[in-house]
């Protein structure tokens, strides 16, 4: 989606706050995708817990000391690491209009924490939850086919949406692509498997909230961010 898609479809305003978005579902869903397709329109940045915590790995500090093995066993790290490191990202400046939440919150503990945070600013307007929805074949393959650009974070997928220049590398920049040491199908099944208990039940808890909407996830990346931004328009009409 870019801003000639909003200007075809007519139904961005300019002035469009976003606010805080939340874009939930399974691993694989799309949510990275589509948070990149949101950053493009709305100008607001992804924060991706999932992208946080790498970083902090990659970079060795104490924070990713603590989440690297968890991570590589597809299981969620605590509550108050993922907590406290969201916090102090959602300080940053760039965050004043809005951001998109990618991967978090991820438990029932997360989603009271934050609702409680978004409630004590006055400023803030509240969350829209996004579900992303796909079924469990379609999962596997775009977990196991995902490949990343370690250098600008494009994300392709090898039997669905594979690099167009050269097989393998990044048509942005020509870097070898990578694959993500927890996409592999055996530590997937753990990563479905706390999807299922800890993730679940918190789109249950935002679909019985009023600002909440499900979207089909299966179709074009365009067509699918589309569905996503007339929802999150049509729930922050709403009074
Ligand atoms: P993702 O990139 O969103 O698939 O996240 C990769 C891994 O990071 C997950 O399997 C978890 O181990 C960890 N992680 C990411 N976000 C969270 C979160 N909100 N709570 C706990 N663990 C998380």
């Amino acid at each position: 989606m870019s801003a000639s898609t909003s200007a075809q479809t007519g139904r961005v305003a300019s002035n469009f706050v976003p606010g805080p978005i939340l874009l939930l579902g399974a691993p694989g869903v799309g949510k990275g995708t589509q948070a990149k397709e949101l950053v493009k329109l709305w100008g607001i940045p992804q924060i991706s817990t999932g992208d946080l915590l790498r970083g902090n790995v990659a970079k060795g500090t104490k924070l990713g000391q603590a989440a690297k093995e968890i991570m590589g066993r597809g299981e969620l790290v605590s509550d108050s690491l993922v907590n406290e490191m969201v916090a102090a990202r959602l300080e940053e400046p760039d965050t004043a209009q809005g951001y998109i939440l990618d991967g978090f919150p991820r438990t029932l503990g997360q989603a009271n924490w934050l609702d409680g945070r978004l409630t004590a600013q006055v400023k803030s307007l509240p969350a829209i939850a996004v579900s992303i929805q796909v079924n469990y074949n379609q999962l596997l393959r775009r977990i196991t086919g995902r490949r990343n650009c370690p250098t600008c974070q494009a994300i392709y997928n090898i039997y669905l949406n594979p690099p167009t220049r050269k097989e393998g590398f990044c048509d942005a920049d020509g870097v070898a692509l990578v694959q993500r040491a927890d996409d592999t199908e055996k530590v997937v099944e753990e990563r479905l498997r706390a999807y299922g208990a800890m993730t679940a039940p918190v789109v249950e808890y935002y679909r019985a909230q009023e600002r909440f909407a499900e979207v089909d996830g299966d179709g074009a990346i365009t067509a699918i961010a589309a569905g996503i931004v007339a929802a999150v328009e049509r729930l922050r009409k709403q009074a």
